[in-house]
């Protein structure tokens, strides 16, 4: 299973027999095209960070978000939001 965590296609690649109901801790997790394996960390009190160990590539967003369908649905909603802007300066800031 794949997912795309930013506007640039930086995609989140599951094991084979991970699915969207799973929680985002389960299996693991590469970053694909660099190959890195990536890691579930909280941060904050409030947010986690998937990263990864290759690039440094650092995801944040809220511990309310769980299962891999509702990153899927997060991040989705977060590269709509940063189309409309077009600043570059969101990619610094996360
Ligand atoms: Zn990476």
């Amino acid at each position: 299973m794949k997912i795309k965590l930013t506007r640039y296609s930086d995609t989140l690649s599951t094991q084979a027999n991970c699915t969207l109901n799973d929680k985002i801790d389960f299996g693991t997790k590469q970053h694909e095209l660099c190959l890195g394996f990536i890691d579930l960390l909280q941060t904050t009190k409030t947010h986690q960070v998937l990263a990864c160990r290759r690039c440094n590539l650092r995801f944040q967003f809220p511990i309310e978000i769980q299962t891999f369908a509702e990153l899927q649905t997060w991040a989705n909603q977060r590269i709509k939001q940063q189309a409309s802007r077009n600043k570059d300066w969101v990619d610094y800031c996360g």
